[in-house]
């Protein structure tokens, strides 16, 4: 099963592909999350997509193409996986279309979450991440149980996204309905669009999720 999780920054599309990557055993590709590895790395891609990731702007069709495209022909992305982040605009759509047609695969489902954009500020603004594991947390909504340590590792190292503040959000949300929302339409005319209330609770929104993908074509 291949699927996109698509929606705006903060949506929760993170938080619900980890949880789709263990119940339906799939691989997460988030092309922020890659993208951001390059950027620690120190690569060319890095040095090209810093600035702009701090901007809020979109990084350029060409690059995150060309990374798209190796990531699913790693042999851990034969059996599934789940676009996080990807495609952002109708060119990188297209492109995914004649990979997918050139491999003989095709998308499943394109599921968009719904939130509004004062909800979106929010929860940006209180984003954090576990340095170890990986794990998304929140200020509010999402707390370690125990203070300062990580419920899934055990550490107590967390850090902030760059982007994640209140000058870039704007310019991100702007990105989104500009150059990601006319993907809808793109995939709606394909029959493929379907959509889930992602302000209600991560459980509630997970729910959602899981009748879409158990329901039988
Ligand atoms: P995205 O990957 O779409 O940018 P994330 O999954 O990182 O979004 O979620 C953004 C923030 O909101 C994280 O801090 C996460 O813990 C929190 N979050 C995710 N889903 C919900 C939800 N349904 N209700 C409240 N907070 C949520
Ligand atoms: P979020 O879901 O919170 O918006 P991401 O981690 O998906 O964050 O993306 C962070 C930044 O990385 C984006 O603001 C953009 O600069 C860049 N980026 C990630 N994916 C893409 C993409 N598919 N096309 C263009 N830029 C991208
Ligand atoms: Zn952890």
């Amino acid at each position: 099963m291949n699927l996109i999780l698509l929606g705006p920054p903060g949506a929760g599309k993170g938080t619900q592909a980890k949880r789709l990557e263990e119940r339906f055993g799939l691989v997460q590709v988030s092309t922020g999350d890659m993208l951001r590895a390059e950027v620690r790395a120190g690569t060319e891609v890095g040095r090209q997509a810093k600035a702009i990731m701090e901007s809020g702007a979109l990084v350029p069709d060409g690059i995150i193409i060309a990374m798209l495209a190796a990531r699913v022909a790693q042999p851990d992305a034969a059996g599934g996986f789940i676009l996080d982040g990807f495609p952002r605009t109708v060119p990188q759509a297209e492109a995914l279309d004649g990979m997918l047609a050139e491999k003989g695969l095709s998308l499943d489902h394109v599921i968009e979450l719904q939130v509004d954009d004062a909800a979106l500020v929010r929860r940006i603004s209180g984003r954090f991440t576990c340095a170890g594991c990986g794990e998304g947390y929140h200020d509010e909504f999402k707390r370690p149980r125990a203070e300062g340590v990580c419920d899934v590792c055990g550490k107590g190292e967390f850090t902030r996204r760059a982007d994640d503040n209140a000058e870039t959000v704007g310019a991100r949300l702007d990105a989104y309905h500009r150059q990601t929302a006319p993907l809808l339409p793109y995939y709606a005319a394909q029959g493929k669009l379907r959509a889930v209330d992602g302000m209600a609770d991560m459980q509630d929104v997970a729910e959602g999720l899981n009748r879409i993908l158990t329901q039988p074509a």
